[in-house]
């Protein structure tokens, strides 16, 4: 179907159940039917009749300073879901492979030391925000969080990268089954992690 836009709103790439129990299927209707399609939602109306209709997204958040606070939050809300999505699959988790294995073991030490860092980076992000492996210009792979909706590729993040994995620690991701125990949700998370996925990102980074 054409649309109006470039800028379409992807079908989830699994069933709303497809990653229980570690996320219930409620949670997932709510999380992408109502808050994602939102973003979408409220993106689109944002850049209409501007120049950001035509342009790639990462265009957009390279000079998201330069832009409404309606786009930085809904473009980013727009974006970082559909990322989120992509990460997981059911049976998902284990190890990653092939060269990103050996460029997480070179950041980080070990597998176990980058999976507590990152799930550091998103116990501690206070409030609403998201935790990231993302790769600097420099080839180096670095853990953070933003907050809210930003990310490593608008021009205002702190440290700025090409993101490879995102996990998002909003309470709606995770309140109707976890709770006040983000932990929990945190800790279930590796269970859906999508390697195949976060390491082709990686290899696109590369070149
Ligand atoms: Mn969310």
């Amino acid at each position: 179907m054409k649309t109006e836009n470039k800028f379409e709103f992807q079908a989830l790439p699994y069933a709303y159940d497809a990653l229980e129990p570690f996320i219930d299927k409620l949670t997932l209707e709510i999380h992408y039917g109502k808050h994602h399609k939102a973003y979408y939602d409220n993106f689109i109306a944002a850049i209409k009749g501007t120049e950001m209709e035509t342009m790639d997204i990462t265009d957009i958040f390279k000079n998201i300073s330069n832009y409404p606070a309606a786009v930085r939050n809904n473009g980013g809300g727009y974006f970082n879901h559909t990322f989120y999505w992509e990460g997981m699959k059911a049976s998902g988790g284990g190890l990653p492979t092939g060269k990103l294995s050996g460029a997480i073991t070179k950041s980080f030490t070990s597998f176990d030391e980058f999976k507590k860092q990152f799930s550091d980076a998103g116990k501690t992000r206070f409030g609403s925000g998201w935790a990231w492996l993302s790769m600097d210009d420099k080839g180096k792979l670095f853990i953070n969080s933003t907050p809210n909706q930003d990310n490593p590729l608008m021009d205002l993040a702190e440290k700025k990268g090409t993101p490879l994995l995102v996990m998002d620690v909003w309470e709606h991701a995770y309140y109707l089954k976890y709770q006040n125990k983000r932990p929990d949700y945190i800790e279930a998370f590796w269970n859906l992690v999508n390697w195949e996925e976060v390491a082709k990102r990686y290899e696109t980074a590369l070149k």
